[in-house]
């Protein structure tokens, strides 16, 4: 399906792709050694002469090219996608012949290791080229002859471009590895691995591994960097999907599949670390190992998206287009379809568009973990039978705002309440009952208090108000105004006739110098008075204010 997708897009590019014939302007010509069947395709007219593709591995031995309209002007010509292979040119101004090798350290040419470039004068345009490709795999290479200073422009947009992937995949990994300390979760240390590997595998494939500080000395083993890094990323990508998605306990084969894949690439990747040459079996085997993982991957994501699994969903969202952009340049280096400049572009914007999607998803699962935490911690202030704050919550808002008296001078009125007479409610009507008369006083009280001011629930049957900013007197109107709402509200609970009332208990900070649990203690003494002197009353703790009733 995803190899249809590829060819689907393929169609709809701006390409007039046509085999055999030679291109306007050009004469391409097989000579010895070039298997007879060797394809030579030819695509997209872009500046200078139209892109030829010679195919395959059948491709490697000498070619002549015949330039019908040479110019004045100089020109260059241009071989992608040569990788590790040897390109000589012979060109009759010199008849000496060129050799060179991307990654050779000695090789000299205008620009970047993005292409291999010759310099043709209009000397050498003039007379038949002739070209020999030696140790070329079955990548079919692109030539084309643009003038020197359109190839100079375009090469360096692909250096900026690959630049500017780069240096977002490194971003993106360093987040992940500060988000990985910081959450704890060591799981995006292989997210951040797999994007400095898909770093490494751009710099290799490049060659611009050369302008990284040390890079000139790894610049001959481009290839091997660029394979290593890419079997680095699958052996890091894999677990990684494997821990985001939870397949270990959603679908264990599917997860244990994934990771004997991941087992068999970790195996090629010391293999391709020991061995001297690079025998196209390591690749293969790398290869096949992530298909397959890919496609259970694929497939497991797909059936988790579907039951409405939103890492799934972005996983896909984040994976589609690398897949796709994976199996367009398979496609072209197996010869399916013409290799477009523009598809080597696809593949690293990918990868990048894939680690911004995830890494926004793992910003917003650490999130969720916050809210998580907020919202147990919330559970923890809470009184659960009325949902009020309870004593550990109290005594944390109410150092608070006892310093905030002190610096802003308003002082701090607490209430201490403590309902009359419950025990025989309880032991009446039973326990449960007790709970809902509970609620209903709590009730009570709250549709008396101002949005800043705290109600707690002490233990028991008995709460506690803050009252921040509040003069004294202030503070004991308020307490009679609960005492007279519970005594109204509170007559019937639940159709039962109750007659609730509540014994008060008032101290301010202004009266009261010290800590929280003197200006509790002393309001809970007052209570003790109310109680002493019949309960249903408010009692302050300044004498001569006392503001008795019932
Ligand atoms: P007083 O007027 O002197 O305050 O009398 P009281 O009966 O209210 O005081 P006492 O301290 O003797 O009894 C308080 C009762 O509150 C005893 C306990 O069983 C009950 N109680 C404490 N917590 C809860 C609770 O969460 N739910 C219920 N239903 N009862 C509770
Ligand atoms: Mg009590
Ligand atoms: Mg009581």
């Amino acid at each position: 399906m995803l190899t249809i997708g590829a060819w689907l897009l393929a169609l709809f590019a701006p390409l007039a792709a046509a085999a055999g014939g030679d291109p306007p302007g050009l004469r391409i010509e097989r000579l010895a050694s070039v298997a007879a069947d060797a394809p030579v395709w030819v695509a997209r007219e872009a500046r200078g002469t139209p892109v030829v593709t010679l195919g395959g591995s059948g491709g490697n031995g000498w070619w002549r090219i015949t330039i019908d309209d040479p110019g004045d002007r100089a020109r260059v010509l241009v071989l992608a996608d040569t990788y590790g292979g040897t390109v000589t040119l012979v060109a009759a101004d010199t008849a000496v012949p060129v050799r060179a090798m991307r990654f050779d350290p000695q090789l000299r040419q205008p620009g970047s290791r993005h292409r291999l470039v010759f310099d043709l004068s209009a000397a050498a345009q003039r007379a038949p080229l002739l070209l020999h490709l030696d140790g070329l795999r079955s990548v079919p290479i692109r030539a084309q002859l643009v003038a020197a200073d359109d190839y100079a422009r375009e090469d360096r947009m692909r250096v900026r471009l690959s630049t500017l992937v780069h240096g977002g995949l490194l971003v993106i990994a360093a987040t992940a590895i500060t988000n990985s300390v910081a959450l704890r979760a060591w799981p995006l240390l292989l997210f951040a691995g797999w994007a400095i590997a898909m770093t490494g595998y751009l710099l290799g494939m490049s060659g611009e591994i050369e302008a990284i500080p040390g890079g000139a000395v790894l610049l001959p083993h481009s290839l091997r960097v660029a394979y290593l890094s890419a079997q680095v990323g699958v052996v890091l990508a894999f677990p990684f999907f494997v821990w985001f998605l939870g397949l270990r306990q959603k679908m264990p084969r599917s997860a244990a599949a994934i990771h004997g894949c991941a087992a068999a690439v970790l195996v090629m990747f010391v293999v391709t670390a020991v061995s001297p040459a690079l025998p196209s079996w390591i690749a293969n085997i790398s290869n096949t190992a992530l298909m397959i993982g890919q496609a259970v991957l694929v497939l497991a994501t797909m059936r988790l998206a579907w039951q409405g699994k939103r890492n799934a969903r972005f996983l896909l969202l984040a994976w589609v287009p690398t897949i796709l952009a994976t199996q367009l340049r398979a496609a072209g280096f197996a010869g399916w379809i013409p290799i477009a400049d523009w598809t080597e572009l696809v593949y690293p914007f990918a990868v990048l568009f894939a680690a911004l999607v995830l890494n926004l998803v793992l910003a917003a699962s650490a999130r969720s973990v916050a809210d998580a935490h907020r919202s147990l911690e919330g559970r923890v202030d809470r009184d659960p039978l009325t949902g009020l704050a309870n004593r550990a919550a109290l005594a944390r808002a109410a150092t608070q705002q006892l310093q905030h008296a002190a610096a802003t001078g308003q002082p701090l009125g607490v209430l201490f309440l403590d309902v009359d007479r419950f025990k025989p409610i309880n032991d009446n009507w039973g326990h449960a009952y007790g709970d809902a008369v509970l609620k209903a006083f709590a009730d009570a009280v709250r549709a008396e208090l101002r949005s800043s001011d705290l109600l707690a629930r002490y233990g028991g049957e008995e709460f506690v108000v803050l009252l921040p900013a509040t003069q004294p007197e202030q503070a004991a109107r308020m307490a009679e105004r609960i005492r007279l709402r519970v005594q109204r509200q509170c007559r019937e609970v639940d159709t039962r006739r109750v007659d609730l009332t509540v014994s008060i208990g008032v101290a301010s900070s202004r009266d009261v110098s010290g800590s929280v649990e003197a200006l509790l203690h002393a309001a809970d003494s007052e209570v003790y008075r109310a109680k002493r002197d019949g309960r249903n009353c408010v009692r302050m703790h300044e004498p001569g204010l006392l503001n008795a009733a019932g």
